[in-house]
């Protein structure tokens, strides 16, 4: 079963929350909280949200409900201010208030697994602590997990708030957060992709392809025929794979050339002398696919080393011998 989590965005409708010049704490807490609902339902968690806009529901009716959830974990998503008080413009950093009940030790540690990845954005921590408002106590109590109270900063502090003042930098907040909460709950955090399927750390994609046609007729009629099936499509349109010309042997990335011939004319400056490369085992890391390309091969030490590039060479098919 999934995981819950409920999130409060603190502030709806009238209330905006702290406010210095235009800037309004509910908007903040707005961008944050939404891109950690996204981050969490991305990594398959059930969320609660009191708001989705600045409208929403009354923080006694979202205390309720996020009882009647029975969630895993809680959160409240708030900005600070120290306007009126001896802090007021200097005041930096986030803060996370924990549950003052039963779960006092474990909402403190799923206080610290937030705390430690809005430390790793570069936000200073004033660290975690016990609300001395008995308001914010007893509904961080009723819920029945643990519960982070979270301030991302100081709104009142130009110098914070350069830390959280764009839309960007506040959903980095609410990244931050969503790896904070899914390490506490032992769900293990999955990059993101632009086409939204990746696993750890690795930098390696996995496509899914059903064929190349040269015709574009046929792409479309697979592509109708994917689609009957409930599969969504899009067709790629691609020059050429290998060059159609000063391509005798149609060589492709990774594969073994011995260099024959000494590089035509190089205007390329950091190419190495001809002559030492004359004999040598090199390695296709990039096809111009540009039939007229001067040098349709670029060549490198290594199987797929694209550090080379600039530092190895590039060839003409006539001076390579696939071997
Ligand atoms: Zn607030």
């Amino acid at each position: 079963m999934s995981k819950k989590v409920c999130i409060e965005i603190g502030h709806i409708k009238p209330d905006p929350g702290a406010v210095s010049g235009n800037i309004r704490e509910c908007d903040i807490n707005l961008a944050v909280g939404l891109e950690l609902k996204r981050q969490l339902e991305r990594h398959d968690v059930e969320t609660l949200v009191n708001r989705t806009e600045w409208e929403g529901i009354t923080l006694a009716d979202y205390f309720k409900k996020a009882a009647a959830m029975k969630p895993d974990a809680g959160i409240s998503v708030h900005s600070n201010t120290a306007a009126g008080t001896s802090g007021a413009g200097t005041a930096k950093g986030f803060e996370a208030y924990r549950q003052t009940n039963s779960y006092n030790t474990v909402s403190a540690n799923l206080c610290q697994l937030i705390e430690t990845e809005v430390k790793a954005l570069g936000q200073p921590s004033r660290g975690i602590k016990v609300h001395t408002n008995q308001n914010i106590n007893n509904y961080i109590n009723s819920v029945t997990a643990p519960y982070a109270y979270c301030e991302l900063g100081f709104i009142d502090n130009p110098a914070d708030y350069a830390r959280f003042n764009t839309e960007t930098k506040q959903k980095n907040f609410g990244t931050a957060y969503a790896k904070g909460i899914l390490k506490y709950l032992g769900v293990t955090w999955k990059n993101e992709t632009a086409s939204g399927d990746s696993s750890g750390t690795a930098n390696i994609m996995y496509r899914v392809q059903t064929g190349v046609f040269g015709d574009k007729k046929n792409a479309e009629k697979l592509q109708a025929e994917l689609k009957t099936k409930g599969y969504e499509t899009f067709v790629i349109v691609s020059d050429s794979e290998t060059p159609t010309s000063n391509s005798p042997a149609a060589l492709k990335v990774g594969d073994r050339v011995r260099v024959t011939a000494a590089y035509a004319a190089n205007t390329f400056a950091k190419a190495p002398s001809t002559s030492s490369a004359v004999g040598g085992v090199r390695y296709i890391t990039r096809v111009f696919t540009d039939s007229t390309a001067l040098f349709p091969y670029q060549i490198g030490v290594k199987a797929g080393d694209v550090s080379s590039i600039n530092t190895t060479g590039f060839a003409k098919a006539s001076g390579l011998v696939k071997v």
